[in-house]
């Protein structure tokens, strides 16, 4: 028990609530093994302990899974450096990562003026807030998987890429909402297949942005979404696996031309997903 007491007194302090804390303190610190892309739109793989607490620069985020993985993702806006904290039933470790900044493309662009809208109808913005609602239930489920352990693979066979991660127009001086997608240009038609495993959380056609929309959890709340889609083939609570076909690339909803905007967020923060294509979790 040498030296592992005054790490649980700290912890207790801090006000975390744990049934590891009530238990006598034994053993060595937790391991704590990480991979990953360590910059603005990154990620982190882990492993420790067994349902160990993990806390991001002193928030408690997530916990490990029954075989002590877990997942972190960096925003697109995150700071230069991110404190990773397991804490376990024989104490805690903890790494602190340096975040390397992401190069966006910025476009400062004079603005054309006479683009007030007029007032949306009452219906139109019911039906706003049902879409907000669903997105927003759908990006906040946490499934207890661990798909996102065994990498990523793109999911549509595309051209170019017609829009990169992160992008922003500044219009006359104010910055309208970053990209927090990256398009793939592919014809229409081209199957979308599940870059990893997952459970759907979300499948609809016909919202009025993202035309027909497609949201996979693939564990820990790391999500991933299909923009735009022709056809939807999945159904809502359908489990999937890695490479089967979820759609088909289209360009419903708000798009000028075929291309599958792909997504993904973790608990509030947005990622680029091709940064996880053949991530490789720790041994
Ligand atoms: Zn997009």
């Amino acid at each position: 028990v040498e030296g592992t007491q005054p790490l649980n007194r700290r912890a207790a302090l801090a006000g975390l609530s744990s049934v590891f804390l009530v238990s006598p303190a034994r053993g060595a610190p937790p391991r704590l093994d990480l991979s990953g892309r360590y910059q603005q739109g990154g990620f982190a793989l882990g492993r420790t302990v067994p349902g160990a607490q993990v806390f991001l620069d002193g928030q408690e985020v997530t916990r490990a899974s029954a075989s002590g993985a877990f997942f972190i993702g960096f925003d697109r806006d995150a700071a230069s450096r991110a404190v990773v904290r397991v804490v376990g039933p024989g104490g805690e470790a903890s790494r602190t990562l340096p975040i390397a900044a992401t190069d966006y493309d910025i476009q400062r662009i004079r603005g054309l003026g006479g683009r007030g809208g007029g007032k949306a109808s009452p219906e139109l913005e019911a039906r706003m807030a049902w879409e907000v609602r669903r997105k927003a239930d759908a990006f906040a489920s946490k499934a207890a998987r661990e798909d996102f352990m065994t990498g990523f693979s793109v999911p549509v066979a595309y051209t170019r890429i017609s829009a990169r991660f992160g992008g922003q127009r500044i219009v006359d001086g104010r910055p309208r909402p970053p990209h927090h997608g990256i398009d793939l240009a592919a014809p229409r038609g081209t199957p979308v297949r599940a870059p990893a495993g997952g459970v759907v959380v979300l499948a609809e056609n016909g919202l009025l942005y993202e035309g027909g929309l497609v949201m996979i959890d693939h564990g820990q709340g790391l999500i991933t979404a299909y923009l735009h889609l022709s056809r939807v083939d999945v159904l809502r609570g359908q489990a999937v696996r890695g490479g089967e076909v979820i759609g088909a690339v289209g360009a419903t909803g708000r798009a000028t031309g075929p291309h599958l905007c792909w997504r993904m967020k973790w608990r509030g923060r947005n990622m680029d997903p091709m940064l996880l294509v053949g991530a490789r979790a720790p041994a």
